[in-house]
């Protein structure tokens, strides 16, 4: 093999697995050399407003009055992920994330304050109504604007052309934070637009990467390991359909970048994959680009279908929202768009509040024939389709529930989460004040989680269990610890890093 450049540890990706994995490579005195696909740094963990981490009883909790105990989540998460993914691993991320943090707090250029956010499933034991949740803290752009530029996002930018801002928040700020961390230390190198295609394997171990740069082919020796750490497939949509992933890449939030190029690099490289239909679910609001994207934080409104019915609990968390969503289109009660049904309270404008995908000027959503408004609810169903009587029927029955704040029907409000954006009172806010409006909603996603099975040390496994010396995976390149569930909000950006770190300590023990 003609080498045409060597490390000791080659890190594909520079999501937050990347990054931490590339850090923490440097920190371990390895040399690292980090390939990034894109023209920019920080896949989709850079389009995260909060980047946050689900890492309990970490010591920035612990400083802000935490009483968790690790046994207590573990318990919360066993629950919620059952057996389907191995029980050491769901420990190795539940009792890892503490020590991670204090591994990287000992840097100064790593700060990370606490975001209550309550745990998604509020009624299993050990639900943490605060949460088990921390964020990067911000970060000021002064003194390194070519970094900044050089960073993904923020959405508002990357989809609409709104100015780049001079403070890097949430995810921007984890990948800035970790990428001025790592000029402090020598033999690290990082390159974008260079996507790994391949990977070298020797004697059945892989000791390298195939990499592309400007249409040239080249070989990166890694003598302890590869990691992969490259997102999921989620814009691959002839991947989608080969794993019978539901929606389309033009729906989900992943960067174009995220081809699933390291997934099939480690699946001929002989690696088993798991979950591989998965991905982080949500419901997403139609922008007139025709684009559905994440969407949360609803303050009012309810959804229904095209019989005119509500069909979920709108205040849900967004994953298990939208793994209803798909359950009810599986089951042939629900075809998109569903819609959004609101009063005139706020004007015309949905009460969303986390578009993600910050909303352009409502003409151009009426314009487009997603945003409708009638008079009186049996004009607004005649605008978007559906039977007048049923409507009406589902707002009056929606409104004497909410008078009395108890949703018989989908239980909306019976968990912490349903009620982190209402300030703990009910979520159930009545729709009265006409004109009436609908904003139609597709299915969107985070990014698909299915990928390389992997032991505690993300070790990629054959089918046969064994590992496969010098390759790891960590994020969305990994089957996902949480299996099919999302279980608190921190989890995929958490993990990613998790495990990408206990990766690197793997090898720099080796
Ligand atoms: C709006 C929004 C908010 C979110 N908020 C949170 C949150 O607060 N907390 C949380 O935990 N999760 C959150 N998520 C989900 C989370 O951002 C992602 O699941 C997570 O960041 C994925 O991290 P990763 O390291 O696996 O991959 P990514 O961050 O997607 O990074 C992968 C990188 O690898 C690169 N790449 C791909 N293929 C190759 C290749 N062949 N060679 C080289 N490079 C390659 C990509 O270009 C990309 O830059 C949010 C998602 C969105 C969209």
């Amino acid at each position: 093999m003609d080498w045409a450049e060597e490390c000791d540890v080659l890190v594909v990706g520079s999501g937050a697995g990347g990054c931490c994995g590339a850090y923490t490579a440097a920190r371990e005195g390895l040399s690292v050399i980090l390939v990034e696909a894109s023209e920019q740094f920080g896949g989709t963990t850079a389009y995260s407003g909060g980047g946050g981490m689900w890492f309990p009883t970490n010591a920035v909790l612990r400083r802000a009055g935490d009483e968790d105990t690790i046994e207590d989540a573990l318990t919360y998460f066993h629950a919620v992920v059952g057996d389907r993914t191995p029980r050491e691993l769901q420990d190795a991320f539940v009792t890892g994330g503490a020590s991670l943090v204090d591994y990287l707090e000992i840097d100064a250029d790593l700060e990370f304050q606490v975001l209550p956010w309550p745990d998604y499933f509020g009624k299993a034991p050990k639900a943490s109504a605060t949460g088990r949740h921390i964020i990067p803290s911000p970060l000021s752009a002064k003194g390194i604007e070519d970094l900044n530029e050089s960073i993904r996002g923020p959405l508002g930018r990357e989809r609409n052309g709104e100015p780049l801002p001079g403070h890097l928040i949430g995810g921007r700020a984890l990948v800035g934070r970790f990428l001025v961390a790592l000029k402090k230390f020598p033999g690290v190198s990082t390159h974008l637009n260079t996507p790994l295609v391949d990977l070298v394997v020797e004697d059945g171990a892989v000791v390298g990467g195939i990499v592309e740069h400007d249409g040239e082919r080249r070989a990166i020796r890694a003598r302890r390991g590869v990691v992969l750490a490259a997102g999921g497939f989620e814009q691959n949509d002839a991947m989608r359909a080969e794993y019978g992933v539901p929606g389309e890449a033009r729906d989900s939030m992943g960067p174009w970048s995220n081809l699933g190029k390291a997934h099939q690099a480690g699946i001929a490289a002989g690696a088993d994959v798991d979950l591989m239909g998965e991905a982080w679910w949500s419901p997403g609001m139609t922008h007139p680009d025709g684009r559905s994207a994440f969407a949360l934080w609803f303050t009012g409104g309810i959804f229904v279908n095209q019989g005119g019915k509500r069909f979920v609990n709108e205040s849900a968390p967004y994953d298990r929202l939208g793994r209803d969503v798909i359950a009810q289109m599986d089951a042939g009660s629900l075809t998109l768009p569903f819609w959004m049904i609101y009063d005139d309270k706020d004007g015309g404008v949905p009460p969303v509040q986390a578009t993600n995908v910050p909303m352009v000027e409502p003409e151009k959503y009426v314009a487009a024939g997603l945003w409708k408004t009638g008079e009186t609810l049996e004009e607004l169903a005649e605008q978007i389709g559906v039977p007048a009587d049923a409507l009406v029927a589902t707002v009056a029955r929606y409104n004497e529930m909410a008078a009395e704040g108890v949703d018989e029907d989908f239980g909306r409000g019976d968990e912490p989460y349903d009620r982190a954006f209402s300030g703990g009172q009910s979520p159930m806010v009545p729709i009265e004040k006409g004109p009436f409006h609908a904003a139609a909603f597709g299915i969107s996603d985070l990014g698909t989680k299915g990928g390389l099975r992997t032991d505690t040390s993300a070790r990629v496994l054959t089918p046969a269990g064994e590992p496969i010396p010098g390759l790891y995976a960590a994020g969305n390149t990994m089957a996902a610890v949480s299996g099919t569930v999302y279980p608190g909000g921190g989890n995929p950006i958490g993990a990613s890093m998790l495990f990408a770190h206990v990766a690197v300590r793997d090898m720099a023990k080796r």
